[in-house]
């Protein structure tokens, strides 16, 4: 049997749409690979700046958590508030001890001369984050020591930013530099 001119022609294209195919799937192949990488790295990242939001979060509330301890016992046993914040000083050395009140300085306002009179406002702000934890998920906030001038009880809250600035005024926290 012989091969004439017509069909090598009829199987030329087929072989070439063939071959076609396969780069199409190939490139569709490559295509999801890398789309599947974007995805995973974009996940990745999202993880590490969430993991790094709550963690800031947590940090900052365990340190006021350790404040109000400290201003509460001085409360009840009938002495001032004092003059700066107070920080856990247990297993840390001097050195790391200023790094930490630096820290606590430059990331918590205290507003010193809080009306700590009984009887005069119901709760008046004591201390705040000067600045607002940003989150990538879920509103920022800032935690806030309240001392309550009914009961003479302290409290660490977590106010969302837009809750802080409508109730920074009547708890008294003037933030020196925030309008
Ligand atoms: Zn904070």
């Amino acid at each position: 049997m012989t091969t004439g001119p017509g069909t090598l022609e009829r199987q030329s294209p087929t072989a070439g749409s063939v071959e076609l195919r396969t780069l199409r799937e190939r490139s569709r192949r490559v295509l999801r690979s890398v789309l599947m990488i974007v995805t995973v790295s974009l996940v990745m990242v999202a993880v590490v700046v969430i993991n790094r939001d709550e963690a800031s979060i947590r940090s900052c509330a365990q340190r006021m958590e350790a404040a109000r301890q400290v201003f509460q016992t001085l409360q009840d046993q009938g002495l001032p508030p004092p003059p700066t914040l107070p920080l856990p000083t247990e297993g840390v050395d001097a050195d790391e001890h200023r790094r930490l009140v630096r820290e606590l300085q430059s990331h918590v306002y205290y507003d010193a001369i809080f009306d700590h009179r009984p009887g005069t406002s119901h709760d008046v702000g004591v201390c705040c984050c000067r600045e607002p934890h940003a989150r990538l998920i879920g509103p920022d906030g800032r935690h806030v020591l309240v001392f309550d001038t009914q009961t003479g009880k302290y409290a660490v809250l977590w106010l969302r930013d837009t809750e802080f600035a409508r109730r920074a005024g009547e708890l008294g926290l003037r933030i020196p530099g925030e309008d």
